[in-house]
């Protein structure tokens, strides 16, 4: 008897999905190349109330109430009429955010969704996924070694290259970099107790560094002395190479009179910002990086997979079992519920946002951030979060534009590439 589902791969939208499966009912088949037990390499980052509203709260290993960005002088007057400033600091761009950020204790988060695994009777097969063969009730995955596996339908969760999920090749992918450190400092890189979204201040750069694509601090309290900091790009195609990243992040630390005394973990990190959506019309579903699920205009996901992986299950589940239904039917309904109008429209304004402020030097960068932190906290966490609605969404861009100095106004409005085609997609996703 083929599984009901065959998820590939074993990263947080493998195991969100496979958990989110199990808990429907149904059979389900797991193949990774690797350990599934072996330790993932990235740490997460997701907002406070997102992990708040999943219950999952505990599965944080850090949690920060004191969250800041700081975009330097030159600010958009918005942000201090509306108190986004923080008051008191000094530092006429530092902005208090007002919610809390949370970093996974990732191998607890690993192992709350391995447990739900075992509990639910997931089977893992070990090998790397090569091909897939599609028939009319079940597809067939064959590995690298020899290996069959069936099921009524696969799920491919094998990441941001996926093994199997095609999409349409749209042009140069823009991929989020950053170089970062966790160590010790000669002295505290940022205030004790406190998370730094981001730091664009530039007032270590020369005057033709800045020129240079914008990168900014990420950075944090981890607590007994250590810290991580992380010099990042936002997006940019192609990347901007983790030379710069380093080099930028210690020039930043020195002019704040900060060394690195010792360095305990060294983090590369790099990830698509802006894919297409997948073709949604494939009977391999996919999800996580595989489904093009990065928010286009933040980089984060793995909230977005604890909000979306029950809805993709109810999916499933209710298509495996409509008597009659083909797989490739019950992919269909899979991906309706994975990207539907709704979700496939804003995710088209969120790639037509990032390629505009990709295109932002820097002091125009740190205005429209400024600008839009200087929004009402729903609004912003909303748009970072996804979690507004579309016409609420439209609304937050519509004020970001009324409310913005003119130089940005400008930046916005001025149509450059792709970006035309990019907004055309509202209408026709
Ligand atoms: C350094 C870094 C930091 C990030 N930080 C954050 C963050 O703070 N917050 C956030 O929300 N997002 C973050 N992201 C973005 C995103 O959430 C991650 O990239 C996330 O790991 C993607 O999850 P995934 O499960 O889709 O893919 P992956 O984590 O890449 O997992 C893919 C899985 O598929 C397996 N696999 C691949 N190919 C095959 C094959 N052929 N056969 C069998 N198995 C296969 C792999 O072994 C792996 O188990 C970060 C990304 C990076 C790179």
């Amino acid at each position: 008897m083929p599984a009901d589902v065959l998820v590939v791969g074993a990263g947080p939208a493998a195991l969100a999905i496979a958990t989110a499966l199990l808990e429907q009912g149904l059979t389900v088949e797991a193949l990774v190349a690797a350990d599934p037990e072996a330790p993932w390499a990235n740490t997460y980052g997701i907002w406070g109330p997102e992990v708040d509203a999943q219950g999952l709260e505990a599965l944080l290993g850090h949690r920060w109430s004191d969250t800041r960005s700081d975009f330097g002088a030159a600010l958009n007057p918005a942000a201090v009429a509306n108190g986004a400033v923080a008051p008191g600091s000094g530092d006429p761009g530092a902005v208090a955010h007002g919610i809390d950020y949370g970093l996974f204790d990732k191998t607890r988060l690993q192992q709350h969704w391995l447990q739900q695994c075992r509990a639910g009777g997931l089977r893992w097969h070990r090998g790397l996924a090569a091909a897939i063969r599609h028939g009319a009730q079940q597809s067939t995955v064959t590995t690298q070694e020899g290996l069959e596996l069936r099921a009524r339908l696969v799920v491919d969760a094998s990441g941001h290259q996926p093994v199997f999920v095609q999409r349409p090749d749209d042009g140069p992918v823009a991929g989020q970099a950053a170089y970062g450190v966790v160590g010790t400092f000669s002295a505290p890189p940022v205030q004790p107790g406190q998370f730094v979204l981001m730091d664009y201040r530039c007032d270590h750069l020369t005057p033709e560094e800045r020129l240079e694509p914008p990168t900014f601090l990420y950075a944090m309290d981890l607590g007994g002395g250590v810290f991580f900091v992380e010099e990042t790009s936002l997006a940019l195609a192609p990347p901007v190479p983790y030379d710069t990243l380093k080099e930028r992040l210690l020039r930043r630390l020195a002019h704040r009179g900060v060394q690195v005394l010792e360095v305990q973990h060294e983090e590369f990190c790099l990830f698509p910002m802006n894919l297409p959506l997948p073709d949604l019309g494939q009977q391999v579903v996919g999800f996580g990086g595989a489904a093009s699920m990065v928010h286009p205009a933040s980089g984060y996901m793995v909230g977005s997979l604890l909000r979306r992986a029950p809805e993709l299950a109810a999916a499933i589940a209710t298509g495996l079992r409509t008597p009659g239904l083909d797989s490739a039917s019950v992919a269909g309904l899979a991906w309706a519920a994975l990207w539907p109008l709704e979700l496939r429209r804003k995710h088209a304004l969120y790639r037509f946002g990032l390629e505009k402020l990709m295109r932002f030097p820097e002091a125009q960068l740190r205005a429209f951030f400024a600008n839009f932190f200087a929004m009402p906290t729903a609004q912003w966490y909303g748009f970072l979060t996804n979690t507004l609605p579309l016409p609420q969404l439209i609304a937050a861009m519509l004020r970001l534009f009324v409310t913005a100095p003119w130089g940005v106004r400008w930046g916005l409005l001025e149509p450059r590439g792709r970006e035309l085609a990019l907004l055309s997609r509202l209408l026709w996703p």
